[in-house]
């Protein structure tokens, strides 16, 4: 009886190595992401982490060559059929529709909607005009509310729930002198993330937000005017701005695109299967959110 216990522990301790040498199922196989922006510095890190998880993906960017650029190298390494751009400016409200017909078209349907496509700009409120407060409202509130309802009719339809991902800022939350067009339209991102949520829990639809702060790297955002604009306010060089901000945050560390990529990643599988309305700051403890 011995012998015959001892063959079996040994036989299921082989079994359970080689389990433990199979491939893990990945965890977002056979699903289709949205992702605005995704020639950018985040969404370009949200795209790869989704599709390595398994994901196909729609990436829409207004930058027609950097998207162009950005599919050939996922279809290069993933395959022709993991990914298709299309250009979009998230302003056009026939043209989101048309793409979230394309989606249909191409995959079938979406499950992950990441809206993400955004821009910055900073200016004192006395010389704001109302043109460059317009913009950051079309892109960012209107933007992410246009593809959202898409995102809502599209998912609706299907009848399978979702997950959508709003990619907002913690300017956001914390106010930001001379900065106030973009706080607004962040602040209205986040508060749209929240009502949506409240819709979408019927049809098994999910909203919640990421809110980034300070990605230097990687981000165009940072390339031109609110870079400028940032070390102006902070009174340093442009090449110190990103000391400036890690010795800001509480854990004294820089954020990453790949960082924020982690966070939509939670959101958009079933890590976070019971989490909506929910905001996850992606800032490495900014203590300026917490005492504003
Ligand atoms: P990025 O400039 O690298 O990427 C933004 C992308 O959005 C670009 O590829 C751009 O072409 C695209 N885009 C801009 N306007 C568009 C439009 N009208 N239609 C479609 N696409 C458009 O910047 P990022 O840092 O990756 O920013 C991504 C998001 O994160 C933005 O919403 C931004 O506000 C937010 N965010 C960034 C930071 C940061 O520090 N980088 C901090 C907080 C929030």
């Amino acid at each position: 009886l011995a012998e015959q216990e001892a063959f079996n522990i040994e036989y299921w301790l082989l079994e359970e190595a080689k389990l433990q040498r199979m491939p893990k199922p990945k965890s977002l196989a056979g699903r289709i992401a949205y992702v605005t922006g995704g020639a950018g510095g985040i969404g370009g890190a949200t795209a790869e982490r989704l599709l390595g998880e398994g994901a196909c993906l729609i990436i829409a960017d207004i930058d027609e060559s950097a998207l162009n650029e950005r599919v050939t190298a996922i279809t290069k390494r993933h395959g022709r059929d993991a990914a298709i751009g299309v250009k979009l400016d998230v302003t056009d409200e026939a043209a989101v529709v048309a793409s979230f017909e394309e989606a249909a078209r191409a995959f079938g349907g979406v499950d992950i909607v990441v809206s993400n496509a955004g821009i910055a700009s900073a200016s004192p409120v006395e010389d704001t005009s109302l043109g460059l407060w317009q913009r950051n409202m079309d892109i960012l509130a209107t933007g992410y509310f246009l593809v959202s309802r898409e995102a809502f009719r599209l998912m609706q339809r299907q009848n399978i729930g979702g997950a959508i991902i709003f990619v907002a800022s913690k300017n956001g939350l914390a106010a930001s002198a001379g900065a106030s067009a973009y706080c607004a339209a962040k602040a209205s991102e986040i508060h749209l993330a929240r009502c949506l949520a409240l819709e979408g829990a019927a049809h098994g639809i999910r909203v919640n937000t990421v809110n980034p702060d300070a990605v230097l790297r990687g981000s165009k955002i940072w390339e031109g005017e609110w870079r400028q604009q940032r070390a102006a306010s902070n009174k340093v060089a442009e090449d110190q701005l990103e000391e400036v901000y890690r010795q800001r945050s509480m854990l004294k560390l820089s954020v990453f695109p790949e960082d924020v990529a982690e966070g939509v990643y939670f959101f958009a599988s079933d890590l976070s299967a019971k989490s909506t309305g929910n905001i996850l700051n992606v800032d490495a403890g900014n203590a300026q959110a917490f005492t504003r």
